[in-house]
């Protein structure tokens, strides 16, 4: 267990490069955003292809020839190992949006490790970093440097200086306190194998399914599929749709994101208010997954302390800092007076001289 404060930059552990002299050199000079050099990672760059060449095989499979058992036990462990990211290393862990017992905390860090997206403990760094530091050099997925990199593509070189620089600036300790996650870290590499590969390829087999099927569709399909969905929340849903909450930030609201996502992808109101344990104002159900999980745990008393905004702060920042395509105090709310509507200027920029 490291000191208190003190962060690691390593992510995604088993892809990651290791950090060499030539690198401490290199951060000495904190380099503008002019010098960012794409020192690309072969060994992630074909670990990732040959995973997606796998996984589309996996999908595949999973239309033509698995069993329709092997079929739902996929969906099944899509839901858990996303939850392990949603409900667990997001809005439990990350951002602390509220408290959960220790069988929960247990159930969350075993869906998590199906999810291998590296430990919690290294995947909440990463996001406090993301929402520290947003749309910056010190962003490990930052979305300025376009789709692709915001999608995958940070995965595939090495990391900006301004990550490790700004590393320190993390406070970690209060996830390094929790002894289950500092046994998932610890023993990392152990369980992530057997969670999210060697236990997802056994157990068809007890319903008669081939090892084969159950490797590429409920291992490697699944896998790449929720590693895909996933990473849309950095990359789509940092670019394309409505800005109700803050107009001045790039994340934006994507309801198709929220769908695939189980709730994630309300992320203009997350990155206004992101100790919501909703991460989003209204959380449907049927768009928001993880708030159901929540919410069942709440019931179940194994949540607790669940934070989320008031209406009435909601309203004042949407008139304050919204672009006006809130549904309520938006431009379509029934209740401003038309009077103020025909004072309205609309700028169309493809009818403008
Ligand atoms: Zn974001
Ligand atoms: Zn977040």
């Amino acid at each position: 267990m490291p000191p208190q404060g003190q962060t690691t930059t390593s992510s995604w552990v088993l892809y990651e490069n290791d950090a060499t002299s030539e690198d401490k050199s290199v951060t000495q000079v904190p380099p503008s955003a002019e010098d960012r050099k794409w020192i690309i990672v072969w060994r992630n760059v074909i670990l990732m292809a040959v995973l997606h060449i796998g996984g589309l095989y996996g999908a595949y499979l999973f239309l033509t020839k698995a069993m329709w058992t092997t079929c739902f036990f996929a969906v099944f462990l899509y839901i858990c190992s996303g939850l392990g990211i949603t409900a667990g290393a997001h809005r439990l862990w990350a951002h602390k949006s509220y408290k959960a017992r220790l069988p929960l905390r247990i159930l969350l860090t075993l869906f998590n490790t199906i999810a291998f997206q590296d430990s919690v403990i290294d995947w909440a760094r990463d996001h406090r970093m993301h929402h520290k530091y947003s749309e910056t050099d010190a962003d490990p997925h930052n979305a300025t440097r376009g789709f692709f990199f915001s999608h995958v593509g940070w995965l595939l070189v090495r990391k900006h200086p301004e990550i490790k620089n700004k590393g320190h600036t993390i406070d970690m300790s209060d996830l390094w306190a929790d002894p289950v996650l500092r046994f998932q870290k610890k023993n990392y590499l152990l369980l992530m194998p057997l969670c999210c590969f060697v236990l997802p390829t056994m157990i068809p087999t007890l319903w008669g399914e081939s090892l084969w099927n159950a490797y590429f569709v409920c291992a490697l399909f699944r896998y790449t599929y929720v590693l895909n969905v996933t990473w849309l929340v950095n990359s789509a849903a940092h670019k394309w749709g409505d800005k109700p909450y803050d107009k001045d930030i790039n994340p934006v609201e994507t309801r198709p994101v929220s769908l695939v996502v189980l709730g994630e992808g309300f992320h203009n109101y997350h990155h206004t208010f992101p100790w919501d344990y909703k991460t989003a104002e209204l959380g449907h159900y049927s768009l928001n997954l993880s708030k159901l999980f929540i919410d069942t745990m709440s019931l179940l008393g194994m949540a607790y302390d669940l934070k989320t905004v008031s209406r009435d702060v909601i309203e004042k920042r949407v008139k304050r800092t919204g672009d006006g395509s809130h549904y309520l105090w938006g431009w379509d709310d029934k209740d401003v007076p038309a009077a103020d509507k025909d004072g309205a200027v609309i700028i169309n920029p493809d009818k403008t001289e």
